[in-house]
């Protein structure tokens, strides 16, 4: 007698486990993980995915239930995807059914078949249409504009790429096609080398091509790399010089960013580049636009991917190398739901699709030169500007006693009058936005406080309210204390829109941009402010890290840090690898013209040691010598974290909870755990927080424990008291 198969299946469910089910009957469809399965959950029913075909189940076999349809005649992911996915599981210990969607759209999430694709002819020119001599066609300028727009895409326009530059199209199309210059079908299969270059390819630098040469020669093969380049060094020639030599072997290539809105520039060098279609995946399109782009990628039409965070799960049949740009970057980091690392998973994609990975930094990531450190990346570096620009000069203002208006100090302004009088751009940078950071009682000490979290109040005074950075609370401003009626009501602090207020007084008739999540609340805002500050609209830029992040402002000659304080009095380890990143990447900002800049920067502790070796002696002295403190205080990258977080409306639940956990653990000399304690923000809307951390010298060990003690968290009764969570390699522990 054969043994049934038995389907092991991640259904969309919070809970850290598959399911188990019968096949459907009457299934004609390839049993292959990776497939979609429509099956009954509950009273509903849902679409999952097929992870495993077993044999036998912990399931008794008259409780198992029947999946009711294979959805899809091939799996949607290939079998080194579907181990990246079935990785991360394991790793970030998470739910099943909320990693395995991570690599389709929200659309095929649904119970729709995939083949139910709207419009997705694809229209190319033919070698009768190429010949056509566009001068001939003035009589046809639709035809000719149409005709031109087409021999742009040598692998074909999809409806969407036509929609995007031309009103009226598919008339015009249709005499095209009669005419026999043009043909509706599946991507075409032939091109030469030569049809993927357009704009020229500047020479590379010894360095750069150093660095091309080393990722060409693993081509094919897993390989690490950390391209280590200060801003403006050539990483991103290297990029595209790289993405040449993979498409020429008609495979793809996958490029992560942070953030797609603050890195422009890199997406638009890729398209000058390439006239090629670039997939696009972020979190600012519709659902149609992302499904249309995965589909670009999962059918291998889409040589070249961008996306953001989540792209790195996109279903690439032919990927042929991955390029992680500012792979510092906290964005890459998802910090609720399943928290995962884009960058650490995409170097187990590259490993299991055996692609060679480039992380590319100005400031790379302690973690990334530990492993170099250790000999698992390789280490390939961009010492000098790329063309003509100087590195600019950082120095410190020593800003204690010195007369300050609001956080600019007199030095500062000085500076800034020298650079502007000169016809220049002045950038500040400033880590808080809104007007202030709270509101003060002059009269009785008041304080504009959130009602839901442990946090004050910002004081935005454009918008007239008062708003909490943490639960987003708005209240409308008060002009009178709620205590006392008194109405002297101050603003302590600074914050963007208060330093906007104070040089607008002091630099009348100078254009000054802030740039900042309210400044750019609105779609297009942020294109808007940066064309006018590349116009010279705009000569003093005002801004949180929307303005530290790749952008090139080749006026700004003077870049002024106001406060860096923060970073050097934080309780987190991480704040000075953050505060010297920071630094840096704004610094990175001036003197991208011909001109050297200048970069000054506003402290209360000019003497701190990190501080002075990264001023004195560059980032990676820097990096150095932190990690050398690192190393001494046992964290990571010489140790392992995870960190257990809980939270309830009750105050007490969360440490109860987790004290149970902790018990539970019960005695382990392998691994510590430190707590638990309430979280350094306790309440946040309107929550208790409390957190354990787990340490570990070996990442395995910490595995082992977590694979063992989860289920027995999971098993405790007051675990269905509080919401929580486990976050492996926490990035922020708050
Ligand atoms: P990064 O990505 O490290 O900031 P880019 O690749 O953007 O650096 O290079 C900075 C500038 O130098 C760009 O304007 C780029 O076009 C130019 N550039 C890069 N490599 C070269 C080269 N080999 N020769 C001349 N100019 C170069
Ligand atoms: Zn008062
Ligand atoms: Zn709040």
């Amino acid at each position: 007698m054969s043994v049934l198969p038995i389907l092991r299946i991640a259904v969309p469910s919070p809970l850290r486990r598959c399911f188990d089910y019968f096949p459907p009957l009457h299934n004609e469809r390839a049993l292959f993980p990776g497939v979609r399965v429509r099956v009954p959950f509950g009273t509903r029913t849902i679409v999952g995915v097929l992870v495993e075909v077993v044999e036998e189940s912990s399931v008794a076999h008259p409780r198992m239930r029947r999946a009711l349809e294979v959805l899809d005649d091939t799996p949607l992911v290939s079998s080194a995807l579907l181990r990246v996915l079935n990785w991360a599981v394991a790793y970030y210990q998470h739910a099943p059914g909320e990693v395995l969607p991570s690599a389709f759209p929200t659309s095929l999430r649904r119970a729709h078949p995939p083949t139910a694709r709207v419009r997705d002819a694809r229209f190319h020119v033919t070698a009768a249409g190429m010949s056509v001599e566009l001068k001939n066609l003035v009589r046809a300028p639709r035809q000719a504009a149409l005709l031109e727009r087409l021999r742009r895409y040598p692998l074909g326009a999809a409806a969407v790429d036509l929609d995007a530059g031309i009103k009226v199209w598919r008339p015009t199309l249709a005499v095209l096609i009669e005419r026999g210059w043009v043909e509706a079908a599946a991507a075409a299969a032939t091109m030469s080398a030569t049809t993927f270059k357009t704009d020229a390819e500047p020479t590379l630098n010894s360095a750069q091509a150093e660095a091309v040469t080393q990722v060409l020669t693993v081509l094919g093969q897993f390989q690490t790399f950390l391209l280590d380049g200060v801003t403006g060094s050539g990483k991103t020639e290297v990029y595209l010089q790289l993405t040449q030599r993979v498409l020429v072997r008609r495979q793809q290539t996958l490029v992560l960013v942070p953030e797609i809105g603050l890195t422009p520039q890199l997406v638009e060098r890729f398209r000058q580049r390439f006239n090629l279609p670039i997939a696009l995946l972020h979190s600012g399109l519709t659902d149609r636009e992302r499904a249309q782009a995965w589909r670009q990628a999962q059918q291998g039409e889409a040589l070249i991917v961008v996306g953001t965070r989540s792209a790195v799960f996109t279903p690439l049949p032919k990927l042929g190398l991955i390029l992680v740009d500012e792979e510092h970057d906290l964005s890459f980091k998802q910090q609720d739901g399943f928290r995962y690392s884009a960058r650490d998973v995409a170097v187990i994609r590259a490993r299991e699709e055996r692609v060679p990975i480039v992380l590319g930094s100005a400031t790379p990531s302690l973690e990334c030169l530990y492993n170099v450190q250790q000999g698992r990346y390789r280490h390939l570096s961009l010492p000098a500007r790329a063309g003509e620009a100087t590195s600019p000069a950082l120095r410190v203002i020593d800003v204690r006693r010195q007369p300050m208006r609001g956080p600019i100090s007199r030095a500062m302004l000085d500076a800034m009058t020298h650079h502007l009088s000169a016809g220049h751009q002045v950038l500040l940078f400033l880590n808080r936005r809104g007007f202030a950071p709270t509101l003060l009682c002059h009269a009785c000490g008041w304080i504009a406080r959130c009602t839901r979290c442990d946090s004050h109040l910002t004081l935005h005074q454009n918008s007239r309210q008062l708003r909490c950075h943490h639960c987003g609370a708005e209240r409308p401003l008060v002009e009178t204390c709620p205590d006392c009626a008194s109405t002297e009501l101050r603003a302590v602090g600074a914050g963007t829109e208060r330093v906007e207020e104070i040089l607008a007084e002091l630099f009348p008739g100078v254009g000054i941009a802030r740039v900042d999540r309210d400044s750019t609340r609105r779609v297009g805002a942020l294109e808007t402010l940066f064309d006018g500050i590349h116009a010279l609209r705009y000569r003093i830029l005002i801004g949180t890290q929307m303005l530290a992040k790749g952008h090139h402002f080749p006026g700004v000659t003077l870049v002024g840090v106001l406060n860096t304080d923060q970073g050097l009095v934080s309780a987190d380890f991480r704040a000075g690898e953050r505060m010297a990143q920071l630094i840096v990447q704004v610094a990175g900002r001036a003197g991208r013209g011909e001109r050297a800049g200048e970069v000054l920067i506003q402290t209360h502790f000019p003497g701190h040691p990190l501080l002075r070796v990264l001023l004195e002696s560059g980032y990676a002295a820097f990096a150095q010598a932190a990690l050398l403190e690192r190393q001494e205080a046992r964290l990571p990258p010489y140790s392992y974290l995870a960190l257990m977080r809980a939270e309830a409306p009750q105050s007490e639940a969360p440490l109860r909870f987790l004290n149970a956990a902790k018990e539970a653990a019960g005695i382990t000399r392998s691994v510590q755990l430190l707590g638990p304690v309430p979280a350094p923000m306790e309440k946040r809307a309107g929550r208790y927080r409390a957190q354990l951390l787990v340490q570990c010298n070996n990442r395995t060990t910490l595995h082992r424990f977590l694979d063992e003690w989860l289920p027995r968290v999971e098993a405790l009764k007051v675990s269905r008291q509080v919401r929580w969570s486990l976050d492996v390699d926490p990035q922020e522990l708050y």
